[in-house]
């Protein structure tokens, strides 16, 4: 394998190299694009999202990896236990990365998911906990729904609508 993602900061290829070898995993260029858009997010991505970006930052003439080989790369590093899948109420699977125990918060206008630190939450669990008779776990994930910094900007903004009669 000779392709590599050129566009991408030598560092950041060369420090994702070493996180993928230090779970035992091949240092395959797809993988490490894929960490690559997905590093910086903190939150989560569907593939085509994965697919959009990687094609806004490689540059023209450098091929992106098509739909079939990131969905084999994703399912690969969910398997490995450095991502891990949400799918949401609309079907679509989103990966993000699995480091710490975090909970997600979905944006119900555009979809965009963001990750909160399980720590933040760990009040609201216990309460949840003595309220229920449920054992709920750090690790159990929380999907908490309201509206991303974005959308909260573009809600106060009068918005721009075609009008139809
Ligand atoms: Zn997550
Ligand atoms: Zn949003």
């Amino acid at each position: 394998m000779t392709t590599k993602p050129s566009a991408l900061d030598p560092a950041v290829t060369e420090r994702i190299g070493a996180f993928l070898r230090a779970h035992g995993l091949r240092r395959m260029a797809s993988r490490i694009a894929v960490l690559a858009v997905l590093e910086p997010v903190n939150g989560h991505l569907s593939v085509a999202e994965i697919s959009q970006r990687l094609r806004e930052c490689l540059p023209a003439g450098t091929p992106p990896p098509d739909l079939a080989t990131i969905y084999r790369t994703v399912t690969t590093l969910v398997e490995q236990g450095v991502l891990h899948a949400l799918t949401l109420e609309n079907g679509v699977t989103t990966y993000g990365l699995a480091t710490d125990p975090h909970h997600h918060a979905v944006c119900t206008r555009c979809g965009s998911i963001i990750e909160v630190p399980a720590q933040q939450l760990t009040s609201a669990l216990e309460h949840a906990m003595a309220g229920s008779s449920f054992s709920l776990s750090e690790r159990a994930g929380l999907t908490l729904h309201g509206l991303c910094p974005q959308c909260q900007a573009e809600g106060q903004e009068p918005r721009i609508q075609p009008r139809q009669r």
